[in-house]
Protein backbone atom coordinates (compact mmCIF):
# COMPACT_ATOMS: atom_id res chain seq x y z
CA UNK A 1 0.00 0.00 0.00
CA UNK A 2 1.59 3.15 -1.20
CA UNK A 3 0.65 6.54 1.44
CA UNK A 4 2.89 9.62 -0.37
CA UNK A 5 1.11 11.67 -2.85
CA UNK A 6 1.01 11.55 -6.69
CA UNK A 7 3.53 13.71 -8.32
CA UNK A 8 0.33 15.64 -9.20
CA UNK A 9 -1.04 16.10 -5.62
CA UNK A 10 2.20 17.46 -4.44
CA UNK A 11 1.68 19.67 -7.18
CA UNK A 12 -1.16 21.38 -6.39
CA UNK A 13 -0.75 21.47 -2.92
CA UNK A 14 2.88 23.40 -3.90
CA UNK A 15 0.63 25.33 -6.11
CA UNK A 16 -1.88 25.84 -3.35
CA UNK A 17 0.48 27.23 -0.42
CA UNK A 18 1.99 29.40 -2.91
CA UNK A 19 -1.42 31.10 -3.89
CA UNK A 20 -2.50 31.92 -0.70
CA UNK A 21 1.03 33.12 0.57
CA UNK A 22 1.62 35.85 -1.95
CA UNK A 23 0.80 39.72 -0.68
CA UNK A 24 -2.59 39.97 -2.15
CA UNK A 25 -3.74 36.69 -0.75
CA UNK A 26 -2.83 37.52 2.72
CA UNK A 27 -4.71 40.88 1.94
CA UNK A 28 -7.95 38.87 1.07
CA UNK A 29 -7.45 36.98 4.08
CA UNK A 30 -7.24 39.86 6.46
CA UNK A 31 -10.07 41.36 4.94
CA UNK A 32 -12.08 38.69 5.76
CA UNK A 33 -12.40 39.37 9.39
CA UNK A 34 -13.01 42.76 8.59
CA UNK A 35 -16.21 44.53 6.24
CA UNK A 36 -15.12 43.54 2.92
CA UNK A 37 -15.62 40.03 3.17
CA UNK A 38 -17.13 39.10 -0.35
CA UNK A 39 -14.92 40.62 -2.62
CA UNK A 40 -11.98 39.30 -0.22
CA UNK A 41 -13.92 35.77 -1.00
CA UNK A 42 -14.39 35.73 -4.36
CA UNK A 43 -10.48 37.49 -4.66
CA UNK A 44 -9.13 34.14 -3.05
CA UNK A 45 -11.53 32.23 -4.96
CA UNK A 46 -10.38 33.31 -7.84
CA UNK A 47 -6.94 33.17 -6.94
CA UNK A 48 -7.35 29.39 -6.14
CA UNK A 49 -9.26 28.92 -9.10
CA UNK A 50 -5.99 29.26 -10.82
CA UNK A 51 -4.97 26.13 -9.60
CA UNK A 52 -8.12 24.36 -10.42
CA UNK A 53 -9.28 24.28 -7.18
CA UNK A 54 -13.16 25.43 -6.53
CA UNK A 55 -13.80 23.18 -10.07
CA UNK A 56 -12.27 20.14 -8.51
CA UNK A 57 -15.11 16.99 -8.74
CA UNK A 58 -15.83 15.25 -5.49
CA UNK A 59 -14.63 11.88 -6.79
CA UNK A 60 -11.17 13.82 -7.64
CA UNK A 61 -8.30 12.15 -5.62
CA UNK A 62 -6.74 14.82 -5.63
CA UNK A 63 -9.62 17.02 -3.97
CA UNK A 64 -8.88 15.62 -0.15
CA UNK A 65 -5.49 16.44 -0.16
CA UNK A 66 -6.18 20.56 -1.67
CA UNK A 67 -9.06 21.05 0.94
CA UNK A 68 -6.72 20.20 3.82
CA UNK A 69 -4.08 22.35 2.43
CA UNK A 70 -6.48 25.36 1.96
CA UNK A 71 -7.97 24.38 5.44
CA UNK A 72 -5.06 24.25 7.36
CA UNK A 73 -4.02 28.07 6.31
CA UNK A 74 -7.41 29.21 6.59
CA UNK A 75 -10.45 27.84 8.08
CA UNK A 76 -12.81 30.45 7.80
CA UNK A 77 -11.96 30.69 3.98
CA UNK A 78 -12.02 27.31 3.17
CA UNK A 79 -15.60 27.15 4.37
CA UNK A 80 -16.79 30.09 2.66
CA UNK A 81 -15.13 28.86 -0.31
CA UNK A 82 -16.23 24.92 0.53
CA UNK A 83 -20.03 26.02 1.28
CA UNK A 84 -19.96 27.62 -2.06
CA UNK A 85 -17.95 25.48 -4.75
CA UNK A 86 -18.73 22.12 -2.94
CA UNK A 87 -21.68 22.09 -0.71
CA UNK A 88 -24.12 24.50 -3.15
CA UNK A 89 -21.90 23.49 -5.99
CA UNK A 90 -21.81 19.79 -5.49
CA UNK A 91 -25.69 20.25 -5.26
CA UNK A 92 -26.48 21.72 -8.94
CA UNK A 93 -23.93 19.65 -10.06
CA UNK A 94 -24.68 16.27 -8.85
CA UNK A 95 -29.14 16.75 -8.67
CA UNK A 96 -29.39 19.89 -10.94
CA UNK A 97 -30.60 19.78 -14.73
CA UNK A 98 -28.57 20.74 -17.31
CA UNK A 99 -29.46 24.38 -17.28
CA UNK A 100 -29.42 25.11 -13.50
CA UNK A 101 -25.85 24.03 -14.10
CA UNK A 102 -24.60 26.07 -17.03
CA UNK A 103 -26.26 29.42 -15.22
CA UNK A 104 -24.59 29.16 -12.20
CA UNK A 105 -21.37 26.85 -12.05
CA UNK A 106 -19.06 28.67 -14.35
CA UNK A 107 -19.68 31.91 -11.98
CA UNK A 108 -19.30 29.94 -8.82
CA UNK A 109 -15.88 28.08 -10.01
CA UNK A 110 -14.27 31.16 -11.23
CA UNK A 111 -14.82 33.10 -8.05
CA UNK A 112 -17.35 35.66 -9.77
CA UNK A 113 -20.35 34.55 -7.22
CA UNK A 114 -21.11 32.64 -4.67
CA UNK A 115 -23.41 29.91 -3.10
CA UNK A 116 -25.16 29.24 0.41
CA UNK A 117 -27.44 26.26 1.31
CA UNK A 118 -30.02 26.99 3.77
CA UNK A 119 -31.52 23.44 4.89
CA UNK A 120 -31.36 23.20 9.22
CA UNK A 121 -34.34 24.56 10.74
CA UNK A 122 -34.85 25.47 14.42
CA UNK A 123 -36.68 22.41 15.65
CA UNK A 124 -36.07 19.81 12.81
CA UNK A 125 -34.02 17.55 12.14
CA UNK A 126 -34.64 17.06 8.12
CA UNK A 127 -32.69 13.54 8.66
CA UNK A 128 -36.35 12.76 10.84
CA UNK A 129 -39.18 15.28 9.63
CA UNK A 130 -39.69 17.43 6.97
CA UNK A 131 -38.63 20.46 6.22
CA UNK A 132 -41.29 23.18 7.76
CA UNK A 133 -40.31 25.21 4.84
CA UNK A 134 -43.11 24.86 2.11
CA UNK A 135 -43.22 25.10 -1.19
CA UNK A 136 -46.23 25.61 -2.72
CA UNK A 137 -47.34 25.71 -6.22
CA UNK A 138 -48.60 29.37 -7.40
CA UNK A 139 -48.84 30.85 -10.63
CA UNK A 140 -45.31 30.78 -12.33
CA UNK A 141 -43.89 28.40 -10.58
CA UNK A 142 -43.79 27.64 -6.37
CA UNK A 143 -44.30 30.10 -3.15
CA UNK A 144 -41.38 28.87 -0.67
CA UNK A 145 -42.63 30.01 3.14
CA UNK A 146 -40.65 29.15 6.38
CA UNK A 147 -37.50 30.45 8.53
CA UNK A 148 -33.92 29.09 7.81
CA UNK A 149 -31.42 29.14 10.96
CA UNK A 150 -27.74 30.24 10.60
CA UNK A 151 -26.32 29.19 7.29
CA UNK A 152 -22.60 30.10 5.78
CA UNK A 153 -22.18 32.47 3.14
CA UNK A 154 -26.02 34.06 3.89
CA UNK A 155 -24.89 37.62 3.69
CA UNK A 156 -22.66 37.12 0.88
CA UNK A 157 -24.27 34.94 -1.85
CA UNK A 158 -26.00 35.06 -5.00
CA UNK A 159 -27.21 31.94 -5.24
CA UNK A 160 -29.07 29.76 -2.12
CA UNK A 161 -30.10 26.37 -2.69
CA UNK A 162 -33.12 26.38 0.12
CA UNK A 163 -34.64 22.70 0.79
CA UNK A 164 -38.30 22.98 1.54
CA UNK A 165 -40.82 20.48 1.18
CA UNK A 166 -42.87 20.51 -1.71
CA UNK A 167 -46.25 19.01 -3.20
CA UNK A 168 -44.48 15.84 -4.12
CA UNK A 169 -41.82 15.79 -0.96
CA UNK A 170 -38.57 17.56 -0.47
CA UNK A 171 -37.31 19.54 -2.99
CA UNK A 172 -34.15 22.05 -3.58
CA UNK A 173 -34.84 26.00 -4.82
CA UNK A 174 -32.34 27.98 -6.06
CA UNK A 175 -33.35 31.07 -5.35
CA UNK A 176 -31.32 34.24 -6.14
CA UNK A 177 -30.39 36.36 -3.28
CA UNK A 178 -32.03 39.58 -4.67
CA UNK A 179 -35.68 37.62 -5.20
CA UNK A 180 -38.65 39.30 -3.70
CA UNK A 181 -39.53 37.81 -0.15
CA UNK A 182 -36.25 36.25 1.00
CA UNK A 183 -35.06 38.37 3.95
CA UNK A 184 -31.70 38.24 5.73
CA UNK A 185 -31.11 38.77 9.04
CA UNK A 186 -28.00 40.46 10.00
CA UNK A 187 -24.68 38.47 10.00
CA UNK A 188 -24.47 36.52 13.36
CA UNK A 189 -21.16 36.69 15.81
CA UNK A 190 -19.97 33.57 16.00
CA UNK A 191 -17.93 31.82 18.80
CA UNK A 192 -14.79 31.02 16.20
CA UNK A 193 -14.15 31.12 12.38
CA UNK A 194 -14.10 34.60 12.51
CA UNK A 195 -13.77 35.36 8.58
CA UNK A 196 -17.29 33.17 7.59
CA UNK A 197 -19.97 35.28 7.12
CA UNK A 198 -23.30 33.60 8.64
CA UNK A 199 -26.94 34.65 8.75
CA UNK A 200 -30.66 33.62 8.99
CA UNK A 201 -32.94 34.13 6.91
CA UNK A 202 -36.55 34.40 6.44
CA UNK A 203 -39.00 33.20 3.08
CA UNK A 204 -41.91 35.01 2.87
CA UNK A 205 -43.79 34.08 -0.31
CA UNK A 206 -40.34 33.94 -2.44
CA UNK A 207 -41.73 32.59 -5.63
CA UNK A 208 -39.08 30.43 -7.03
CA UNK A 209 -40.04 29.43 -11.13
CA UNK A 210 -40.56 25.48 -11.83
CA UNK A 211 -37.11 25.17 -13.69
CA UNK A 212 -34.94 26.16 -10.78
CA UNK A 213 -36.23 23.53 -8.41
CA UNK A 214 -34.47 20.42 -7.89
CA UNK A 215 -36.88 17.31 -6.78
CA UNK A 216 -34.89 15.28 -3.93
CA UNK A 217 -36.84 12.51 -2.75
CA UNK A 218 -37.13 10.84 0.60
CA UNK A 219 -33.06 10.58 0.77
CA UNK A 220 -32.39 13.98 -0.43
CA UNK A 221 -31.79 15.45 2.72
CA UNK A 222 -29.08 13.08 4.22
CA UNK A 223 -27.09 13.27 0.40
CA UNK A 224 -27.06 16.73 1.13
CA UNK A 225 -25.77 16.49 4.81
CA UNK A 226 -23.42 14.13 3.52
CA UNK A 227 -21.91 16.66 1.37
CA UNK A 228 -21.34 19.27 4.18
CA UNK A 229 -19.99 15.93 6.44
CA UNK A 230 -17.08 15.32 3.92
CA UNK A 231 -16.03 19.50 3.59
CA UNK A 232 -16.47 19.99 7.58
CA UNK A 233 -14.38 17.23 8.57
CA UNK A 234 -11.95 18.00 6.46
CA UNK A 235 -12.29 21.79 7.94
CA UNK A 236 -11.70 20.35 11.73
CA UNK A 237 -8.55 18.39 9.62
CA UNK A 238 -7.25 21.40 8.90
CA UNK A 239 -7.95 23.05 12.25
CA UNK A 240 -5.97 20.50 14.22
CA UNK A 241 -3.02 20.74 11.77
CA UNK A 242 -3.31 24.52 12.53
CA UNK A 243 -3.25 23.94 16.36
CA UNK A 244 -0.63 21.83 16.37
CA UNK A 245 1.72 23.82 14.24
CA UNK A 246 1.25 26.12 16.31
CA UNK A 247 2.14 24.43 19.79
CA UNK A 248 5.09 23.26 18.12
CA UNK A 249 6.79 26.36 17.13
CA UNK A 250 5.90 27.98 21.01
CA UNK A 251 7.17 24.58 22.88
CA UNK A 252 10.58 25.28 20.23
CA UNK A 253 10.89 29.29 20.49
CA UNK A 254 10.10 29.71 24.33
CA UNK A 255 12.21 29.10 27.19
CA UNK A 256 11.36 28.19 30.83
CA UNK A 257 13.96 27.62 33.13
CA UNK A 258 16.37 27.99 30.93
CA UNK A 259 15.63 25.74 28.17
CA UNK A 260 12.78 25.41 24.78
CA UNK A 261 10.04 24.19 26.92
CA UNK A 262 9.29 21.29 23.89
CA UNK A 263 12.59 19.73 26.04
CA UNK A 264 10.27 19.14 29.00
CA UNK A 265 8.86 15.71 28.41
CA UNK A 266 5.24 16.53 29.45
CA UNK A 267 5.30 18.99 26.65
CA UNK A 268 7.23 16.85 24.75
CA UNK A 269 4.70 13.91 25.09
CA UNK A 270 1.39 16.41 24.43
CA UNK A 271 3.16 17.01 21.20
CA UNK A 272 3.73 13.59 20.38
CA UNK A 273 0.25 12.43 21.35
CA UNK A 274 -1.41 15.71 19.48
CA UNK A 275 0.46 14.48 16.13
CA UNK A 276 -0.90 10.89 16.40
CA UNK A 277 -4.52 12.63 16.41
CA UNK A 278 -3.38 14.66 13.50
CA UNK A 279 -2.21 12.13 11.64
CA UNK A 280 -4.47 9.25 12.13
CA UNK A 281 -7.35 11.86 11.50
CA UNK A 282 -5.14 12.71 8.14
CA UNK A 283 -5.33 8.84 7.13
CA UNK A 284 -8.86 8.75 8.10
CA UNK A 285 -9.79 11.42 5.77
CA UNK A 286 -7.83 9.83 2.79
CA UNK A 287 -9.09 6.02 3.16
CA UNK A 288 -12.39 8.12 3.20
CA UNK A 289 -12.11 10.11 0.01
CA UNK A 290 -10.54 6.56 -1.45
CA UNK A 291 -13.49 4.53 -0.50
CA UNK A 292 -15.68 7.20 -2.14
CA UNK A 293 -13.58 7.24 -5.58
CA UNK A 294 -14.07 3.64 -5.47
CA UNK A 295 -18.11 3.11 -4.56
CA UNK A 296 -16.91 1.06 -1.83
CA UNK A 297 -20.40 0.09 0.33
CA UNK A 298 -18.11 1.16 3.71
CA UNK A 299 -17.81 4.61 2.17
CA UNK A 300 -20.85 6.06 4.02
CA UNK A 301 -20.10 4.86 7.14
CA UNK A 302 -16.34 5.57 6.93
CA UNK A 303 -17.08 8.98 6.33
CA UNK A 304 -19.24 9.70 9.08
CA UNK A 305 -16.47 7.99 11.50
CA UNK A 306 -13.74 10.12 9.92
CA UNK A 307 -16.30 13.23 10.58
CA UNK A 308 -16.59 12.02 14.03
CA UNK A 309 -13.28 11.54 14.76
CA UNK A 310 -11.71 13.92 13.23
CA UNK A 311 -13.60 16.65 15.06
CA UNK A 312 -13.31 15.33 18.42
CA UNK A 313 -9.55 15.02 17.38
CA UNK A 314 -9.46 18.80 16.75
CA UNK A 315 -11.10 19.81 20.20
CA UNK A 316 -8.63 17.73 22.12
CA UNK A 317 -5.80 18.88 19.92
CA UNK A 318 -6.58 22.85 19.65
CA UNK A 319 -6.90 22.64 23.60
CA UNK A 320 -3.48 21.10 24.46
CA UNK A 321 -2.01 23.84 21.76
CA UNK A 322 -4.16 26.28 24.52
CA UNK A 323 -2.25 24.60 27.22
CA UNK A 324 1.23 24.41 25.39
CA UNK A 325 1.15 28.31 24.35
CA UNK A 326 0.32 28.98 28.52
CA UNK A 327 -0.91 32.91 29.05
CA UNK A 328 0.20 33.99 25.38
CA UNK A 329 -2.46 31.42 24.21
CA UNK A 330 -5.60 33.11 26.07
CA UNK A 331 -4.33 36.38 24.33
CA UNK A 332 -6.41 36.72 21.26
CA UNK A 333 -4.89 36.47 17.93
CA UNK A 334 -3.09 33.28 18.11
CA UNK A 335 -3.50 30.25 16.02
CA UNK A 336 -4.40 28.10 19.03
CA UNK A 337 -7.01 29.95 20.57
CA UNK A 338 -8.27 30.72 17.33
CA UNK A 339 -8.36 26.71 16.46
CA UNK A 340 -9.47 26.13 20.23
CA UNK A 341 -12.65 28.53 18.87
CA UNK A 342 -13.20 27.02 15.48
CA UNK A 343 -12.67 23.32 16.73
CA UNK A 344 -16.41 23.67 18.82
CA UNK A 345 -18.23 24.23 15.44
CA UNK A 346 -16.82 20.93 13.59
CA UNK A 347 -18.78 18.50 16.18
CA UNK A 348 -21.96 20.28 16.22
CA UNK A 349 -22.70 20.83 12.72
CA UNK A 350 -24.05 18.90 9.56
CA UNK A 351 -24.48 15.67 11.27
CA UNK A 352 -23.47 16.13 15.04
CA UNK A 353 -20.65 13.49 16.93
CA UNK A 354 -23.69 12.32 18.49
CA UNK A 355 -25.98 11.60 15.93
CA UNK A 356 -23.23 10.73 13.34
CA UNK A 357 -22.41 7.40 16.19
CA UNK A 358 -26.03 6.50 16.13
CA UNK A 359 -25.88 6.18 12.44
CA UNK A 360 -22.62 4.19 12.45
CA UNK A 361 -24.21 2.04 15.34
CA UNK A 362 -27.26 1.65 13.16
CA UNK A 363 -24.79 0.57 10.02
CA UNK A 364 -23.31 -1.90 12.38
CA UNK A 365 -26.37 -3.67 12.89
CA UNK A 366 -27.54 -4.03 9.66
CA UNK A 367 -24.32 -5.58 8.30
CA UNK A 368 -23.10 -7.92 11.32
C1 LIG B 1 -22.36 29.09 12.53
C2 LIG B 1 -23.32 28.12 11.92
C3 LIG B 1 -23.39 27.98 10.55
C4 LIG B 1 -24.27 27.08 9.97
N1 LIG B 1 -24.37 27.02 8.62
C5 LIG B 1 -25.30 26.23 8.05
C6 LIG B 1 -25.47 26.22 6.62
O1 LIG B 1 -24.74 26.87 5.89
N2 LIG B 1 -26.48 25.47 6.11
C7 LIG B 1 -27.29 24.73 6.89
O2 LIG B 1 -28.20 24.08 6.37
N3 LIG B 1 -27.14 24.69 8.23
C8 LIG B 1 -26.18 25.44 8.82
N4 LIG B 1 -26.03 25.43 10.19
C9 LIG B 1 -26.89 24.55 10.98
C10 LIG B 1 -26.11 23.37 11.53
O3 LIG B 1 -25.80 22.44 10.54
C11 LIG B 1 -26.96 22.80 12.64
O4 LIG B 1 -26.78 23.68 13.72
C12 LIG B 1 -26.58 21.40 13.00
O5 LIG B 1 -27.00 20.54 11.98
C13 LIG B 1 -27.18 20.94 14.33
O6 LIG B 1 -28.57 21.14 14.33
P1 LIG B 1 -29.27 21.97 15.49
O7 LIG B 1 -28.53 23.23 15.75
O8 LIG B 1 -30.73 22.09 15.12
O9 LIG B 1 -29.10 21.10 16.77
P2 LIG B 1 -30.05 19.92 17.29
O10 LIG B 1 -30.31 18.95 16.18
O11 LIG B 1 -31.20 20.51 18.01
O12 LIG B 1 -29.07 19.22 18.33
C14 LIG B 1 -28.77 19.75 19.60
C15 LIG B 1 -27.99 18.71 20.38
O13 LIG B 1 -28.80 17.55 20.56
C16 LIG B 1 -28.18 16.41 19.98
N5 LIG B 1 -29.21 15.62 19.32
C17 LIG B 1 -30.17 16.06 18.46
N6 LIG B 1 -30.92 15.03 18.04
C18 LIG B 1 -30.41 13.93 18.63
C19 LIG B 1 -30.74 12.55 18.58
N7 LIG B 1 -31.73 12.11 17.81
N8 LIG B 1 -30.01 11.71 19.33
C20 LIG B 1 -28.97 12.14 20.09
N9 LIG B 1 -28.60 13.43 20.17
C21 LIG B 1 -29.31 14.30 19.45
C22 LIG B 1 -27.19 16.97 18.97
O14 LIG B 1 -26.13 16.07 18.74
C23 LIG B 1 -26.72 18.22 19.68
O15 LIG B 1 -25.74 17.91 20.62
C24 LIG B 1 -25.13 26.30 10.80
C25 LIG B 1 -25.03 26.41 12.18
C26 LIG B 1 -24.16 27.31 12.75
C27 LIG B 1 -24.08 27.42 14.24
Amino acid sequence: MNFDLTDRQKEMKKALEGLLADDGAKADLADLRGQRVRPALLGLTGRLAGAGYPGLSAGDPALTVAQETVASLCPSLFLGLEYSARVFGRLVEELGSAAQKQAILPALTAGRAIGALAMAEQNTSLEKNASQTTATPAAGGLLLRGRKGPTINAPLADWLAVVATGPDGPLCCLVPADAPGLNLGPRLATVGLDGLAVAELELDGCLVPGEMTIPLGAAGPATIRAFEDQVLAVAALGVAWRAYHAARLRAKEHKSGGKPIIAYQEIGFKLAEMLTYVQSSQLLAYRAAWLREAGDREAAVTALSAKVYIAESAEKVASEAMQIMGGAGFIRGNAAEESYRDAKFLGLAGTSNEIGRMKIADTLLDWY
